[in-house]
């Protein structure tokens, strides 16, 4: 492997030990491999600084409860892991993986009794949105969420969501806005904002979406800064008439989404509202990595 590979620019921490990515290794009876049973967080770091910590530990609480398995780590033996991956990093600006899985056993759908999990976190270069999507926003297509029931727990059981998203790719296309039922739920690695008649519109926290840490970090925002919110059912039609489009997660922060199945949203560019939202969001993240160390309480 090349030494400048992205492979090679990447820290690894497996069941206890730091090593390069070219050195990690696990058994291919892992559950995780079999069955996808298991859990995962995407963490930003600015500044080698966990953006958001708390809320990513919470929701990975949060999952692991969901799946049944208990957590493997205190709060703060996870926040030692992360800061020590962060600090490992040759980057500054991190995108941070991590994953959680039902461990390794013989073959067999129930759980396995007596089995370690498998702790499994890597962390390279923070690929953030181009500047062009960025100013001019990005495009995309809706498609029918036709996932399971329980989209509030971060699986690594993504293949619905792969497939999804293949859909908007293959259309030309960043990213699929799911609707259920004439209902928008998300995007197939995002949550997605409308504006409509200058109203903030969001889809409420349910069993249908995954509990965005950066949808959490827009609603801060725009309650905080005044301006109208509304958080419930967004309908299809709300969707197809809005102002903007907004997608939101910790890779991409907020971006427009100005082209919606081929036709302009709005005037076919980001909004004032989207403007707004990116210099907050910004400001935040200057915030952040100038704060002296990432916060978390048990
Ligand atoms: N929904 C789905 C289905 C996702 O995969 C993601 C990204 N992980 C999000 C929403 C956004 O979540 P976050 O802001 O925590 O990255």
């Amino acid at each position: 492997m090349e030494l400048t590979s992205p492979a090679d620019q990447t820290v690894v921490y497996l069941n206890g030990s730091y090593m390069p990515l070219s050195e990690a290794r696990i058994p291919v009876l892992d559950r995780g491999f079999i069955f996808g049973d298991g859990v995962y967080e995407v963490i930003p770091v600015y500044s080698r600084r966990a953006f958001r910590l708390e809320g990513h530990l919470q929701r990975l609480d949060d999952s692991l409860a969901g799946i049944r398995l208990p957590n493997p780590h205190t709060r703060e033996e996870w926040t030692d892991i992360i800061r020590e991956l962060a600090r490992r990093s040759a980057y500054e600006d991190q995108s941070m993986y991590l994953q959680v899985t039902r461990g390794v056993a013989k073959r067999d759908h129930a759980f396995p009794k007596n089995v370690t999990p498998t702790v499994f976190l890597m962390t390279g270069p923070l690929s953030m949105p181009s500047p062009e999507a960025i100013s001019q926003g990005v495009a995309a297509i809706t498609v029918p969420d036709n996932r399971w029931l329980r989209c509030d727990l971060k699986t690594i059981a993504l293949l619905p969501n792969v497939l999804l998203r293949q859909v908007a790719v293959d259309a030309g296309a960043v990213e699929a806005v799911l609707l259920r039922d004439g209902v928008l739920t998300e995007g197939a690695a995002s949550n997605i904002f409308v504006v409509k008649d200058g109203v903030v519109l969001c889809p409420p926290k349910s069993n249908l979406i995954l509990p965005g840490i950066t949808y959490d970090v827009l609603l801060e925002l725009v309650q905080a800064h005044g301006m109208p919110c509304e958080v419930r059912d967004v309908s299809e039609a709300e969707v197809r008439s809005a102002q903007e489009v907004w997608l939101t997660s910790s890779t991409r922060e907020v971006l427009a989404i100005t082209k919606l199945d081929g036709k302009p949203v709005g005037e076919g560019k980001p909004g004032p509202a989207f403007r707004k939202m990116y210099g907050l969001f910004q400001e935040l993240k200057a915030q952040a990595r100038r704060a002296p160390e990432p916060k978390v309480h048990a």
